[in-house]
């Protein structure tokens, strides 16, 4: 029987994969290949946290393929060198994969392309990712969309439930001689003579195409009812945590808005539904943005800020802010839940960033890292997009002067300072009345935390102040 390679990148999934789908329809025995190639996603490779997410998803999908009769083949070096070495070993006709949208992904994709199919190979890409492709959605002028509100307007009518493909029963093996490393081979996990710091991930974790479903089926039976006001609150298991899921594609988005469409709500979750699908929107909409201006994964969308007077980053201050030692209580736990878990609350994410780039006057450019680094949902659309927003300097931002205050953020939040006792374990002792901002309590901070910063790394109303002065100074173009 003929071959066709299948290469998996991030739709690490059997359910709903157009490319697998394509091969198999095509009468071809699938063979599934996964290329370890991090150069050329420079630079934007993956991050520590999500290496450590890659190495399971892909074990995770090695486990689903074996138990299906086939496997996948790990490889690593130049994707299209190690492409060509496969279709020479199994005389492949065929290459299927799923689209990606970063700039360096496209370019590299591009190139395979063009040179694959000049030597008479079928070379096919999907969309496995996306509800609209971003070149599907313009504006009536025929240009990109910058406003969230009219470009969800265009794209939420598309929306319905659709056929969403099971995983196939069984497989067809590929050639059993093919050389794979194993995933344990390719250095994504912390290496046996360093921390294990990712070790608390999983006790919040299951990557992986099971994972992902049991989180889907859990959200739709408790936490979609009240979602648009309970999604709010960082106690609360009030969201779907499917971030991570979605950005290796172990959940398709259409089989999430077809599981959620498929459903018939009460009138009174109605409104909670379309909250949560104007979420998958944003990462529609920051997939749009990155494709459309791809710079912005490093400069601002927002040539205003092209001179802006960021301050020179105190290596003191930034460390302080990552490690959750900032002395403000609602950044502090979020930066530790981060840490703890490799994701955090989207609220948190937001006051957290906020505290970055407005108190600390860092360009988001650094949080941004930080954040690539340490999220195992880190996705270069979504990350670039919540920054700009937050630091102001994106598409449909906050305006630069709505300056997110951490204490005013956690009373209303963070009431009961649930969050933050669970992620800052030395304030618990303090009252309530105390949590928000301690250092206005130095008599109870002193007695109840002696372990906890006496004051914030910076003050929060003179900081404000600065950052407004900034904002309005000659370095901000009109
Ligand atoms: P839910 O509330 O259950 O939402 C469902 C899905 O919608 C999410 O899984 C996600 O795919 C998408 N979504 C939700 N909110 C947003 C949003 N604001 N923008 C884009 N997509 C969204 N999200 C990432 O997936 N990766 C990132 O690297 C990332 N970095 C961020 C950085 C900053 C500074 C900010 C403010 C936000 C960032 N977000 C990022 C967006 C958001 O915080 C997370 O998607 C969300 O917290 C994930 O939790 P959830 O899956 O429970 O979300």
């Amino acid at each position: 029987m003929s071959h066709a390679l299948v290469w998996f990148r991030r739709d690490l999934r059997l359910s709903d994969n157009p490319a697998l789908q394509a091969a198999l329809d095509a009468g071809h025995v699938p063979v599934p290949v996964y290329i370890h190639a991090p150069d050329e996603e420079a630079p934007w490779a993956p991050g520590a946290a999500s290496r450590a997410w890659l190495r399971r998803s892909l074990q995770a999908l090695d486990a689903d393929l074996r138990a299906r009769g086939s496997r996948l083949v790990i490889r690593r070096g130049d994707s299209l060198s190690e492409i060509e070495k496969l279709i020479a070993e199994t005389r492949a006709e065929a290459l299927h994969w799923n689209r990606l949208y970063e700039p360096a992904s496209i370019a590299r994709d591009t190139r395979i392309k063009q040179g694959l199919k000049s030597r008479g190979l079928v070379v096919e890409s999907h969309n496995a990712a996306l509800l609209a492709e971003p070149w599907t959605v313009q504006t009536g002028q025929g240009a990109p969309y910058r406003v969230f509100t009219p470009f969800w307007k265009n794209v939420r009518p598309r929306l319905s439930v659709l056929p969403v493909p099971a995983a196939p029963a069984r497989l067809p093996a590929p050639p059993v001689d093919l050389l794979s490393f194993d995933a344990d081979d390719l250095g994504l996990a912390p290496p046996a003579n360093e921390p294990r710091w990712d070790e608390g991930f999983w006790a919040h974790w299951q990557p992986g195409e099971a994972g992902a479903a049991e989180l889907l089926d859990a959200f739709l039976e408790g936490a979609a009812h009240g979602y648009k006001e309970q999604r709010n609150y960082p106690d609360r298991i009030a969201t779907s945590k499917l971030s991570p899921h979605l950005h290796f594609g172990e959940v398709s988005p259409r089989a999430v808005v077809s599981a959620v469409l498929a459903r018939d709500w009460p009138a009174a979750v109605k409104p909670d539904i379309e909250h949560f699908l104007s979420e998958l929107g944003w990462r529609e909409f920051s997939h749009h943005l990155l494709f459309h201006f791809p710079h912005t994964a490093q400069d601002n969308l927002n040539p205003r800020f092209e001179d802006f007077d960021w301050a020179d980053p105190d290596p003191r201050l930034l460390e302080a802010w990552r490690r959750g030692r900032t002395g403000v209580p609602i950044v502090d736990a979020g930066m530790r839940e981060l840490w703890a878990t490799g994701w955090m609350h989207n609220r948190v994410r937001m006051v957290v960033a906020s505290f970055l780039t407005k108190n600390l006057r860092c360009h988001w450019r650094h949080g941004a890292d930080w954040f690539w680094d340490t999220l195992v949902d880190a996705d270069l659309a979504n990350n670039t997009q919540g920054w700009q927003w937050t630091a102001g300097t994106g598409a449909d931002a906050a305006p630069y002067f709505r300056i997110f205050s951490p204490v005013a953020q956690a009373e209303k939040f963070d009431p009961a300072g649930k969050y933050v006792r669970r992620w800052v374990p030395e304030l618990a002792k303090l009252p309530d009345s105390a949590l928000s901002a301690p250092w206005e309590h130095a008599d109870l901070l002193a007695r109840l935390a002696p372990a906890y910063p006496r004051r914030p790394v910076v003050d929060l109303r003179a900081s404000r102040e600065a950052a407004l002065a900034a904002y309005s100074g000659p370095k901000t173009r009109p």
